[in-house]
């Protein structure tokens, strides 16, 4: 069997202020065909387990560029267009081919493209005709379209959030799909818009048991296939929205009668998996009153998972005011603060202007006096599914009692390693601030006595309620009308 298989994957947050660039790739993971390294990468889930399958079953294995970037802003036209080239002819060199692996993201859009993935796939299906089957993996975080459903043969999303199951979910696309070309499968998909945006925890109930539940429908009945798309309501376009996708063995109908009712079923869940947030106060509060801990925030504002910058300064500002120490924080984007820390060197007292840089969605910087604890170069954080995220230079100052880390590579909190290879013993700490939505749970979640998800200002607000949206088609629990009419 001859297979192809290439990533191009960003989550696109429509409302934050730095453009996704070439540059932001390259930083990220950018590795031209053949060049993929022998270790998995986050977007590179169809690859790495073609290469797993292949070796096994003596396929002949075409890699493609696998390109991702950290989420961020609107990616420029001239970025997508310039890897989406590259991967079409990537694609054409290997030709011909009996099956293709993508991984996508399923949230990009681009400067003239609100549906990357769809565009992408048509121009793929072009090249390799209706025969060839096709093959996505997505991130639950998608924004699940028409065109995406229709151009693909099969498509698995994540279950798990955090994202632990990425090898999982990419060695049962490989299969499935294996199975479609040696005719022992055929997939019908169906899809149920939810009307609604909810994010699906399996951390905590209902959402492990709804997913517990879909995992036990899979293989059986002639059920293939089922993926929760939670969808990223950060993306401003026309298809965001939590939506059900199912594949039968050729039963379409089936494949209809069953996604309608998991939707159901989900509509029911959706008071119980919607994410508590206190404010930034009545966190504190909540974590002070808290017998032990550490107690971890986890700041989903300014997590640069959801496109943020990384570097806003809320939630520090009112930990200094209100003389909260014994803290940890992390991680703050703030390639400056990084260099002067290193020029100043362990042990220096200094002063220093920390965060609050990139926009007003970051809060103003706040000038602290700092004593830098430790300094690491290129210090690589562990990131989901083990898989290493570089996170460049790093330094970890105090100020008030609270440890600081701060950062080169814009990368949300994802292992506690980010803090205890500079050193920072968390378990001594009363409170971690982390700047992740939920990522850092797998890890975190081992060392805190209690999670508390803070409700502050930022472009991954989780106030809905306060995004200015223009293009998404309602309706769209718990937006209502008001908030998608303002323009
Ligand atoms: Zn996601």
């Amino acid at each position: 069997m001859r297979v192809f298989s290439a990533t191009l994957a960003v989550e696109t947050n429509t409302f934050a202020p730095m453009p996704t660039g070439l540059s932001s790739f390259r930083e990220f993971g950018y590795y031209p065909a053949g060049q993929h390294p022998d270790r998995m990468t986050l977007y590179a889930g169809p690859l790495w387990a073609a290469r797993l399958r292949g070796a096994e079953r003596g396929w002949q294995l075409f890699e493609g560029v696998v390109a991702g970037a950290q989420p961020g802003g609107a990616t420029t036209r001239h970025a997508y267009e310039t890897l989406r080239e590259e991967l079409l002819a990537d694609l054409r060199a290997a030709l011909p081919v009996d099956m293709v692996l993508l991984g996508l993201h399923g949230a990009m859009v681009a400067d003239g493209y609100d549906d990357c993935e769809g565009d992408l796939l048509a121009r793929v299906r072009g090249i390799t005709g209706a025969d060839v089957v096709i093959g996505v993996e997505l991130d639950p975080h998608c924004h699940l379209t028409p065109d995406m459903v229709a151009l693909a043969d099969l498509m698995v999303a994540c279950k798990e959030y955090p994202h632990t199951d990425v090898l999982e979910r990419g060695l049962e696309l490989v299969d499935l799909c294996a199975a479609m070309v040696e005719g022992r499968v055929r997939p019908a998909a169906a899809v149920v818009d939810c009307e609604m945006i909810v994010t699906v925890h399996t951390s905590r109930e209902p959402g492990r048991g709804f997913v517990d539940r879909i995992q036990s429908l899979e293989g059986r009945d002639g059920v293939l296939s089922i993926s929760i798309a939670h969808g990223f309501p950060w993306g401003d376009v026309a298809d965001m929205g939590t939506k059900v996708l199912v594949y039968t063995d050729g039963d379409a109908a089936q494949a209809q009668a069953l996604a309608r009712q998991l939707a159901d079923e989900l509509i029911g869940l959706r008071e119980g998996l919607t994410v508590r947030y206190p404010g930034i106060d009545a966190a504190l509060d909540e974590a002070l009153a808290f017998d032990g801990g550490p107690v971890v925030l986890a700041d989903a504002a300014d997590n640069p998972g959801g496109g943020s910058a990384s570097d806003s300064t809320f939630i520090l500002r009112r930990m200094l005011e209100r003389g909260i120490g014994n803290a940890a924080l992390g991680p703050m984007w703030d390639p400056v603060a990084v260099r002067i820390a290193f020029d100043a060197g362990v042990g220096a007292r200094l002063p220093m202007r920390i965060g609050g840089k990139i926009s007003p969605l970051s809060g103003d910087p706040l000038d602290l006096e700092c004593t830098v604890k430790a300094l690491r170069h290129d210090l690589v954080m562990t990131g989901l599914a083990n898989t290493p995220v570089p996170m460049g230079d790093c330094a970890l100052v105090e100020a008030g009692g609270i440890g600081i880390v701060l950062v080169t590579l814009r990368n949300q909190a994802m292992g506690t390693d980010l803090f205890t290879q500079l050193g920072c013993d968390l378990a001594a700490r009363k409170i971690v601030v982390v700047k992740s939505s939920q990522h850092f749970y797998d890890s975190f979640s081992q060392v805190a006595r209690q999670v508390i998800y803070a409700g502050a200002p930022g472009s991954v607000t989780l106030d809905l309620r306060t995004l200015r949206y223009r293009k998404v088609r309602g309706p769209k629990w718990p937006l209502d009308a008001g908030a998608l009419t303002i323009s």
